[in-house]
């Protein structure tokens, strides 16, 4: 999916060292966030109001799974409902029907807009207020998807967004920390026993597994973002009167390191207590991550921007395993949201925002990077022009979170160096 669009960068308020850029953007669109989100929200279904070009597009990111009951499909928007909108919402509501009279498990359906139920300017909010009231036993919720507006992972801010409201009034001011950004299971099982080992609590996640469990929220609530895509999030919840802990993105030893203190400070953990319980896995991760250093060290990369991780990864990359940084691109850069990670980067570093595809294409041949970061459009021609690359795509959906991931996160990123050697040995 392409789209020749301005950003918007709404929230963003960066400096003039960024280089901002407006053009052809390749990333795809906020649907593709379905394909992680299906599996974190267990009873919920997503269904896609859209094209044929969406649902083709929603099977190829998530695989076909055809033994499994899939939690999301797509009501293909056809050239007959295009003619009348009555049309397009009585068809609608039949088709929502079937899904969850097929599926008594669902607790909550996603409508999710696309481009062309943008484009006909089809209602979703009305139509899940309809759908509401017609299977009052379900929360029917909407929010877009749309390739028009949105990069891929945007998709996840946009639903969190829409479940922002529906999360219960939190009963008491006393605090309690809410982690904000869908994590694997594996990954938030991991964070929970880190925090009640330093006797951080009550804890809640958004999103939560089942739509029953929704986490509280108030003025007591303190929220960690895990994921630096999470704006429109963060703004609703602040407005719900939660306030967000400043913290670098658990990437990493440091970055988890300091993402968990952050969280201890607010809720006045002694300063030994901490060490004693972060201490043996911070070793595991710094360990895990020396085991790559020597084939990491002193690579030059260079970002597009794609999944909006790229500045915190970067980060990363740099502290604790010494790459040269390039160009770090992201589609938006949340500034606030980044207070702990822009100054850890290098000042020789080339930030931009926004993309324009083919200026930034020319600045990358020049460069010559030894691992480019970039969607799956680009990755092909560059590897045939001899860059070795990664997808974007595959930092999202492989859990990266925490001290047991950095090993794995270290490998996503020698992966393609290793390749790169041995086809020039071979
Ligand atoms: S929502 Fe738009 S960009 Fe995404 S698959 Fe559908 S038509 Fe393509």
């Amino acid at each position: 999916m392409t789209a020749e669009l301005a950003s918007t960068p709404a929230e963003s308020d960066c400096t003039t060292d960024i280089l901002r850029e407006r053009g052809q953007r390749e990333v795809f669109c906020g649907l593709t966030g379905i394909v992680w989100l299906h599996r974190k929200i267990q009873d919920a279904f997503f269904l896609i109001v859209g094209s044929r070009t969406c649902a083709h597009l929603m099977q190829s990111a998530a695989g076909v799974m055809i033994f499994a009951e899939p939690r999301f499909a797509t009501a293909v928007i056809e050239d007959r409902d295009l003619a009348g909108m009555a049309d397009a919402n009585e068809e609608l509501d039949r088709v929502a029907g079937q899904v969850l009279a097929r599926r008594p498990d669902i607790k909550t359906l996603f409508l999710v807009g696309s481009c062309p139920s943008e484009v006909i300017k089809l209602d979703l909010s009305r139509a899940a207020e309809r759908l509401g009231k017609t299977h009052p036993h379900v929360r029917v919720l909407n929010y877009s998807g749309s390739g028009i507006e949105t990069t891929f992972t945007e998709g996840e801010d946009f639903c969190l967004e829409a479940i922002v409201p529906e999360l219960p009034e939190s009963s008491t001011d006393n605090r309690s920390l809410m982690v904000v950004g869908a994590l694997a299971d594996v990954v938030e099982d991991q964070f929970v026993r880190l925090f009640d080992a330093l006797g951080i609590g009550p804890v809640h996640f958004l999103p939560a597994r089942n739509s029953e469990d929704l986490p509280p929220v108030g003025p007591g609530t303190r929220y960690l973002l895990a994921q630096p895509f999470l704006g429109k999030t963060a703004a609703a919840l602040e407005g719900r009167g939660a306030t967000r802990i400043s913290a670098p993105f658990p990437f990493g030893a440091e970055g988890t390191e300091s993402w968990l203190r952050a969280a201890a400070d607010t809720f006045g953990v002694d300063a030994d207590h901490f060490e004693s319980v972060i201490a043996a896995p911070r070793a595991r991760a710094k360990k895990a991550l020396e085991h790559y250093r020597d084939a990491l060290s002193g690579k030059r990369i260079f970002f597009f921007p794609d999944s909006q991780l790229e500045i915190p990864l970067a980060r990363m990359l740099h502290t604790e395993l010494g790459m040269e940084l390039l160009e770090v691109g992201s589609p938006y850069i949340h500034r606030s949201h980044l207070d702990c990670e822009l100054p850890q980067l290098p000042a020789s570093t080339q930030l931009s925002e926004g993309q324009h595809v083919d200026t930034q294409l020319d600045r990358c041949r020049a460069a010559r990077p030894d691992l480019t970061v970039c969607g799956l459009g680009l990755a092909n021609p560059l590897e045939a022009e001899g860059l070795s690359t990664k997808w974007a795509i595959e930092l999202v959906f492989t859990p990266i979170h925490g001290f047991e991931q950095a090993g794995d996160l270290a490998e996503l990123f020698a992966r393609p160096l290793r390749r790169r050697d041995v086809l020039r040995v071979s």
